[in-house]
């Protein structure tokens, strides 16, 4: 375009002007000017139309585009498998579609590539608008792999259709969501037991047993015990939740743990009867305050040195230890000498009622969420929990939580 005009405007004005030169030359000057304007109008009206055309970019081909160079690039870049299938066929797969489906999938009819009948009739239906509800696939790649298939139509004009399909990994919000359903039946269960033997006691006592002074004694004290199991369990349930409702609230108050270990076993102490176990302690002097919160970090210790009481030795001491480590992070950990953990248990021993042996658990009065709770503790605070144990020998969990204003050395 010159000034507004196209070339092909200009040119066709050239030869009107030549045109009626030449009718004037002849000597028709009336004849001449209405070529001349006429001519020009009729140019001007028709670049009106056709210019736009001209000077537009060229009206699209017919046959597809195929994607740009880059696409492959860029969709390698995606953490998530996605393939771009054109006229039903892969034309692109990127390296996670390639590693979870086989690097031979580039060219084959999509079906084949994602071999899974959930997945074959939505692969092959007709394209749509807008936004289409995904489709759950299990055990494409491992067996226990749960995937949401999501497919997204490019509307490119690719000869027989171009879709964007997107995997998208659900193994993990599947796993969250089972342990959410069993922790609800769980609770549930362990609830409805003591409250069905309190049940039972009440209708005897109300009986026959009401009579007789003993047996009532008798009863009110399995009552009571039943009663008091499950307050521990619902404290325990509320504490968990508490927790983990300030999961994302790091701690950041100064907590010295010398002063609240002898606090936690100074009360412990005093609480034990007749039969008490020794608990010792064995904190360095160096050790500077932690970032924490106090009520949860006696928490921690109240359980640790609770568990340690039920599975050890029957009257062997029970040890913390506090030091400061070169890491800049505050360790304490809590000994006993009891039968001790086989390995295969203690990955799942901070599982929600996770126990090695119920009944013991039970007998002792354990809820099975104290470790739980001392895992979930330990995450707000930024540390790490160890479970070490040798049978026959005893247990130490340790806990290591960053110092106090202290940039940690990792290691
Ligand atoms: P519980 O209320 O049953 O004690 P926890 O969550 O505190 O629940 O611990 C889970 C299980 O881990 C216990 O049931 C017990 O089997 C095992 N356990 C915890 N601490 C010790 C320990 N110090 N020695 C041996 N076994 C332990």
């Amino acid at each position: 375009m010159i000034n507004g005009f196209g070339l092909r405007t200009l040119a066709a004005i050239g030869i009107i002007v030549v045109a009626s030169v030449a009718v004037f030359l002849i000597g028709d000057l009336q004849a001449s000017l209405i070529t001349l304007i006429g001519g020009i109008a009729a140019v001007l009206t028709a670049a009106g139309i056709g210019d736009g055309e001209d000077a537009a970019s060229p009206a699209p081909a017919a046959d597809p585009t195929p994607p740009p160079d880059h696409i492959p690039a860029v969709i390698d870049a995606i953490v998530e498998p996605i393939l771009i299938v054109t006229s039903g066929q892969v034309s692109h797969a990127n390296v996670a579609a390639r590693t979870l489906l086989g690097q031979h999938i580039v060219g084959q009819d999509v079906r084949l590539a994602i071999r899974h009948p959930g997945a074959a009739e939505r692969l092959m239906s007709p394209p749509r608008e807008g936004a289409q509800p995904p489709v759950n696939l299990v055990g494409l790649g491992a067996r226990e792999q749960r995937w949401e298939m999501r497919i997204g139509d490019a509307h490119d004009g690719a000869a027989g259709g171009r879709r964007i399909v997107h995997l998208v990994d659900q193994t993990g919000s599947y796993a969250a969501e089972r342990m959410r359903v069993d922790f609800v039946a769980n609770a549930s269960h362990e609830l409805r037991t003591p409250l069905a033997s309190i049940l039972g006691y009440i209708e005897t006592l109300g009986e026959e047993a009401g009579d007789e002074k003993d047996l009532r004694e008798r009863f009110l004290k399995i009552m009571f015990d039943e009663a008091r199991r499950m307050q521990r369990l619902i404290e325990d349930l509320i504490s968990l939740s508490r927790i983990e409702a300030e999961k994302y609230r790091l701690p950041d108050r100064a907590v010295d743990l010398a002063g609240l270990i002898d606090e936690v076993r100074g009360d412990i102490l005093d609480a034990q009867g007749e039969d008490a176990v020794p608990i010792l302690a064995d904190l360095a002097a160096d050790v500077p305050p932690v970032s924490g919160d106090s009520a949860q970090l006696s928490q921690v210790l109240y359980n640790l040195i609770g568990n340690a009481m039920k599975y050890g030795r029957k009257g062997a001491p029970v040890t913390i230890r506090l030091e400061r480590l070169p890491t800049g992070m505050v360790r304490f950990a809590v000994s006993d000498e009891g039968d001790g953990i086989p390995a295969e248990h203690i990955p799942r021993l901070t599982e929600r009622f996770y126990r090695v042996d119920t009944g013991r658990s039970r007998a002792a009065g354990g809820t099975g969420l104290g470790l739980s709770i001392v895992k979930h503790i330990v995450e707000r605070h930024r540390g790490r929990l160890d479970i070490e144990s040798i049978i026959g020998k005893g247990t130490t969990v340790a806990v290591m939580i960053p110092a106090h204003g202290s940039a940690v050395i990792k290691r």
